[in-house]
């Protein structure tokens, strides 16, 4: 009997998201307490960043949060950079900071990220909530991406205690926390590379497959199991224009019981959990939980 695979829509769970975010949002301003803030700073003029940082401000207001935004030519040095950053880890209205990347070349980016106080880092990449992911332990903030693929797991329902999850890929942003995030659900982790033998093998044994490798439809049928649900985290321009994910869409048809799109399945979710994020930052600092 042929299966049908299920698609796992990302614009309608973002969507559920962010009216979860207003009417927290609208709760906590209800009680007295400020707006949360959200700070984007975006160095030059790169259409692409500019575009990103356009839709998160966007999301951010429409969810209710104050959106302060640095726009800085690429002239800027790093201790210019640097002392914007201190400026906001010390404003009090700004609960979550978020520095655009990739920056120009000529700016120490590491130095950057680790200047951002870890409570208002709302992409989750300084060392100290990288250590609290590895740890488990609730404090961290957690990179939006992987993020939003475990939230996806989560509103579909998909089993993730004791299950054979596989994360093909292994930066710092995506696939080593979507790994963090799948053990502390209790699944059984690998992390695939660029050095992993027999892929396909490998890849076979999940019960949960995630590809964050940024290889247009490199994962195809014969790396998912019969009944895997399978997270597309790649975002892949054709040479003419289209946008594929790693995953060979049609390939997986019958195979997968359920799989995210692309576009459509892991991006929307990005932008959600970055909002979601600065909620968190908020209620931290003020000692609220979450209260809708
Ligand atoms: P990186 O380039 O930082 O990492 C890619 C990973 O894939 C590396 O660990 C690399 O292995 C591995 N890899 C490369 N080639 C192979 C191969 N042939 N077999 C197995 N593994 C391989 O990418 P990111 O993690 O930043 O992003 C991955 C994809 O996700 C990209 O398409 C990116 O555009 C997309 N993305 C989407 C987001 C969204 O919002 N939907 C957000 C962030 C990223 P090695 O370490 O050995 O080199």
């Amino acid at each position: 009997m042929t299966r049908t695979t299920r698609v796992i829509d990302g614009k309608a769970a973002a969507q559920r998201v962010r009216d979860e975010l207003k009417r927290e949002v609208d709760a906590r301003v209800a009680r007295g307490l400020r707006r949360p803030g959200l700070a984007t700073v975006l160095v030059g003029d790169d259409p692409a960043s500019a575009v990103y940082v356009r839709n998160k401000r966007k999301g951010a207001e429409e969810c209710g949060l104050v959106s302060v935004h640095i726009p800085l030519p690429t002239s800027t040095t790093t201790d210019e950079l640097l002392a914007v950053v201190r400026r906001l880890n010390a404003d009090d209205a700004v609960d979550g900071i978020l520095v655009q990347l990739p920056l120009p070349r000529h700016i120490d980016e590491h130095a950057v990220l680790m200047a951002v106080a870890a409570d208002k880092d709302v992409d989750g990449f300084h060392p100290d909530n990288v250590a609290r992911l590895t740890m488990g332990v609730p404090e961290a903030l957690v990179p939006c991406t992987p993020l939003g693929c475990l939230r996806l797991l989560v509103d579909e329902g998909v089993a993730l205690s004791g299950a054979r999850a596989v994360v093909v890929g292994r930066s710092n942003i995506v696939g080593k926390p979507m790994a963090a995030l799948l053990l502390g659900k209790n699944a059984t982790v690998t992390i695939a590379h660029s050095r992993t033998r027999e892929l396909a093998a490998v890849c076979r044994e999940a019960d949960v497959l995630v590809a964050a490798v940024g290889r247009a439809m490199m994962l195809g049928r014969d790396h998912v199991k019969d009944g895997a649900v399978v997270i597309d985290v790649g975002i892949n321009r054709t040479a003419d224009g289209k946008l594929v994910g790693d995953v060979d869409w049609d390939a997986i048809q019958g195979v997968a019981s359920a799989a995210t799109p692309v576009p459509g399945g892991v991006g929307p979710m990005t932008i959600a959990m970055l909002l979601q994020n600065t909620l968190t930052a908020h209620g931290r600092r003020l000692g609220v939980t979450m209260t809708t």
